[in-house]
């Protein structure tokens, strides 16, 4: 009997296949990583058909290690790195270029000057121009790749966001689709109307002919090819890794909210069935239930969080793993003055700066490599907070936040998190959030799972973090090297 959901988690540095049971445990998974390129100074791009021969990889490596076939999958969710942005001509299937990655900085300057529009993107997508989004991609292939004009003018040429670009291919080109999470990160998606913006497109140049259709979230996404995936499998749920992992964390009522620290940070926070803007926050889709009204989320979205570990590894050699940094942060007593603001990519929520570089404050001959490190784990937390602050100016206040992603395993981090805010961080057993989380919601729409009451009981807690002590003083500290990072980029936010 087919009872089982596969997800297909398609990230930044790898693609996971994850097969799962209706309560969320899993039989198996499968990762593989795919090469990055980087072949410019802050431009990154990924290879789209290594992309889709890693996901078919991690597909059959998955099945095999479950030991089970195609005919145990009642259904097939997908999730995956958002903002990427690939166009290929439908005659051929080939990328014309290689997909952009949505850490690739190429579009910067185009995107400044679209700040001096920023009231008409903001106020249509609820997103503030910038190099991070799609649509600034699209015009920089249409306006820098030959033949893409030529295709363009012919209608051949289609465009798509990860999501949309894997089924493309899994169902053998038959549907050119995508959902509203993954829409609302292009910059030409109107969260009011919920469909592409003729406005903003033509702003753009990009012709409506190669966007694809919207379907709702758990929409109608075709089956998979048996040629190309090796059997037949309904796609029926498809999100945006950040609203993914919020749907995989159970956040389904208004107020409830969740962050996932990876490379980077994102605090989701689900605003319900009315869209509204907060300065220097991201207004976003949520999901679109078919037959429901849409549900919207305010998003902060820090671009270096665990990553600034990684560069303590190996950028700056101090640590030999990840892992180690919370035994080296926590052998001092506290940070004795020293921040560190990982501005290495320009800083996002709330301030949305690219010209700001990372510094280092508050030095002194006492100092050494534990306070650095435990600057930067005490800096995922000051980021987070800051974009709490800003969401309280605004009226939302956190009653709880819901974390999940690699560095959360790192417990004085979540601590640290927990007294910053001043409320319960709680942990959840779902190591897998985000895969979970478009699995959970194709299971939804397949009948495997029964409704969103199931799928809100059997999420569980690993570890809930309580406030423990006042970080005001810290937090003092932290705005005050912020102040330093903005003044040596001669910036005043
Ligand atoms: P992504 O999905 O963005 O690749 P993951 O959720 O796999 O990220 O988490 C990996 C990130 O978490 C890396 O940046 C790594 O430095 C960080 N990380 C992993 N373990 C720890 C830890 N124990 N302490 C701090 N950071 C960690």
């Amino acid at each position: 009997m087919s009872r089982y959901i596969l997800s297909l988690d398609q990230g930044t540095t790898s693609c996971r296949a994850i097969l799962f049971d209706r309560n969320g445990d899993t039989l198996a998974l499968a990762q593989k990583e795919f090469s990055q390129h980087f072949p410019k100074p802050g431009w990154v791009e990924h290879d789209p058909m290594e992309i889709l021969s890693t996901q078919l990889d991690c597909i059959s490596q998955c099945l095999e290690k479950a030991g089970t076939d195609g005919s145990s999958i009642a259904c097939i969710g997908i999730t995956n790195q958002r903002e990427t942005t690939v166009v290929w001509d439908c005659t051929t299937g080939k990328p014309v270029y290689p997909a952009i990655v949505w850490q690739c900085r190429r579009t910067q300057e185009l995107s400044n000057r679209l700040r001096n529009e920023s009231d008409l993107f903001r106020r249509k997508t609820g997103l503030v121009p910038d190099a991070y989004f799609s649509g600034p991609k699209i015009k920089w292939i249409l306006d820098n790749v030959p033949e893409a004009a030529a295709l363009a003018d012919s209608g051949k040429l289609l465009f798509g966001t990860i999501d949309t670009w894997l089924i493309w291919n899994l169902t053998g080109g038959k549907k050119h689709c995508t959902e509203p999470s993954n829409a609302s990160r292009t910059m030409l998606f109107n969260l009011e109307t919920l469909s592409w913006d003729e406005q903003l497109l033509e702003r753009l140049g990009i012709p409506f002919d190669m966007m694809p259709a919207v379907l709702s979230s758990d929409g109608d996404f075709g089956m998979t090819s048996k040629n190309i995936v090796g059997f037949e499998a309904p796609i029926t749920g498809v999100l945006g890794d950040q609203q993914a992992a919020l749907f995989g964390q159970a956040c389904f009522r208004q107020g409830m909210a969740k962050c996932t620290y990876g490379t980077g940070g994102f605090l989701l926070v689900n605003i319900g069935t009315a869209s509204h803007l907060v300065p220097g926050l991201l207004t976003t889709l949520a999901w679109k239930l078919d037959g429901q009204p849409a549900v919207y989320a305010l998003e902060g979205a820090i671009f270096i969080a665990g990553a600034a570990i990684q560069w303590l590894r190996d950028g700056l050699g101090i640590i030999e793993n990840s892992e180690q940094s919370e035994s080296i942060a926590t052998s001092v007593g506290s940070n004795e003055g020293v921040y560190f603001v990982p501005a290495l990519v320009g800083l996002g929520s709330p301030w949305w700066d690219s010209s700001v570089r990372g510094t280092i404050v508050g030095l002194t001959r006492g100092s050494g490599r534990a306070h650095l490190v435990r600057a930067a784990l005490e800096a995922m937390a000051y980021q987070v907070a800051d974009v709490a602050t800003k969401m309280k100016e605004h009226g939302i206040c956190l009653e709880e936040l819901r974390v999940d992603g690699g560095a959360t395993r790192n417990k004085f981090m979540v601590q640290f998190q927990s007294d910053l805010l001043g409320v319960s961080v709680i942990r959840s057993s779902q190591v897998e959030a985000t895969a979970w989380g478009a699995a959970a919601l194709a299971g939804l729409k397949a009948g495997v799972i029964a409704s969103l009451d199931e799928i809100a009981e059997s999420w569980q807690h690993d570890q809930t973090f309580t406030p423990q002590e006042d970080r005001a003083g810290d937090y003092a500290g932290w705005q005050a090297a912020l102040k330093g990072t903005f003044a040596c980029a001669g910036v005043h936010p």
